[in-house]
């Protein structure tokens, strides 16, 4: 990664950075990312360089201290262009949220100019989308490794970025033999160059296909007991108090970005294509308007719920953890059929890759896969708005 050397992003400023850095770096590379599955290491050093990779950092250790708002104008900007580098940008957004509020003070620095990418080693083989309940184990101190370490074993199943971020934000069972609840998780900063890790297979997925999400494998990792984050066992409260409103109104925004993408390429397309035999454009064809009014309304209604999400949050409103867990279920679901629509509505063309929309769609479909998933987060908001808990106790 490149290093910043005086964060160049202010409350104000970060727009014009971003675009520069999206014309030059992000948007031309977008098309090749896909059709190879290349990693996006260009485009994200520049996000770096111009002290986007800190964004959310604390200015107190030289980062941007913007909001989520601002990250989330980020992510749609980045994924209407490339939603490759905008699924990497949000899972090191995602992990920077656990690591400044309980990781170290010199990571912290790295990650606010620009020099350290994070992402998050969530899933796993053994529960898949159900995150929440790690089989990967964390043991203290193994018996020939130095005092004060401890000895990680797990299959993750999806790691964005994996072996080109410089940590992951790590989850495990506790350590401790504690009883253990149905969400009962311990979290930890692994530096991706440990010993013992090992990226599985490379990524070779139907869309986001430069994301690098692959599966990674850690077999006796040692890492020092201090790289835990937070509390033993208190992983599943801190990350739905820093990781996952980052991630699930982040994942909002990038379907926004690629849903933007699909109405403009569609527009465009209604817009240029003649019916020689008629003398008229497709936009004069009633049918052809009405399906492409549809993609704009559930465009709009995505944006809508996005800004009245982060303005819950921003001014503490009631309703804020409901929205945030409602936001991507909505805006993943949209994405999905804004896709499907847009390549009905321009046909045979839609199914070349000319138009860019047949790439768009296939990056659409990864938000409802994407733990939490569109069916966890129905759960969930079923469960909130009838008073139950999130999980049941173990055992019911
Ligand atoms: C592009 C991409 C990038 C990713 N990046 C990361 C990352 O950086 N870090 C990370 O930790 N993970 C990452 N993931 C993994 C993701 O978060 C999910 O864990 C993963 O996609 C789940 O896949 P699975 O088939 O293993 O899940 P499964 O659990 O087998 O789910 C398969 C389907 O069944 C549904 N399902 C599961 N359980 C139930 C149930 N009880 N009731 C009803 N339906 C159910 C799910 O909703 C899903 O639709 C990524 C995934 C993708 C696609």
């Amino acid at each position: 990664m490149g290093m910043a050397p005086e964060f160049p992003v202010t409350a104000t400023g970060y727009e014009s950075v971003l675009s520069a850095v999206i014309e030059r770096s992000v948007g031309p590379q977008a098309v090749e990312i896909d059709r190879t599955g290349a990693f996006p290491r260009e485009a994200v050093q520049a996000l770096g360089e111009a002290g986007l990779l800190g964004l959310l950092s604390a200015r107190n250790v030289g980062g941007g201290g913007e909001s989520l708002e601002a990250a989330a104008h980020v992510i749609e900007t980045v994924g209407n262009r490339c939603a490759s580098t905008a699924t990497v940008m949000l899972m090191h957004y995602a992990a920077v949220a656990v690591i400044e509020a309980h990781g170290p003070q010199d990571v912290r620095r790295l990650i606010a100019r620009g020099d350290h990418l994070s992402s998050l080693a969530f899933s796993e083989v053994g529960s898949g989308s159900h995150f929440w309940a790690p089989i990967g184990t964390a043991k203290a101190g193994p018996e020939d490794g130095p005092e004060d370490t401890v000895q990680l074993d797990a299959r993750k199943s999806w790691v964005t970025s994996a072996g080109h971020a410089d940590s992951y934000v790590w989850s495990s069972q506790p350590l401790a033999g504690q009883e253990k609840a149905a969400s009962a998780m311990t979290l930890w900063l692994v530096p991706s160059k440990a010993a013992g890790l090992r990226v599985a297979a490379k990524f070779d997925g139907v869309g986001l296909r430069g994301s690098a999400s692959s599966p990674v494998s850690g077999v006796n990792v040692v890492v020092p007991a201090d790289a835990r984050l937070g509390d033993d066992g208190a992983g599943w409260d801190i990350a739905m108090a820093t990781a996952l409103p980052t991630l699930l109104v982040l994942n909002a925004a990038l379907s926004l970005g690629i849903m933007e993408a699909l109405v403009a390429e569609a527009g465009a397309h209604l817009a240029r294509s003649r019916l020689q035999h008629l003398d008229q454009a497709l936009t004069e064809q009633p049918i052809s308007r009405a399906a492409f009014a549809r993609l704009r309304i559930r465009t709009d209604s995505v944006r809508a719920f996005l800004r009245d999400t982060l303005e819950a949050l921003a001014t503490g409103r009631d309703d804020a953890a409901l929205r945030v867990l409602e936001v991507k279920a909505i805006a993943a679901e949209a994405a999905s059929e804004v896709a499907d629509g847009a390549m009905q509505l321009c046909g045979g063309a839609a199914f070349r890759k000319e138009l860019g929309i047949e790439r768009l769609f296939r990056d659409a479909l990864a938000a409802r896969v994407i733990a939490p998933t569109t069916e966890a987060l129905h759960d969930f908001v079923g469960r909130t708005c009838l008073g139950l808990p999130l999980f049941d106790a173990p055992g019911a």
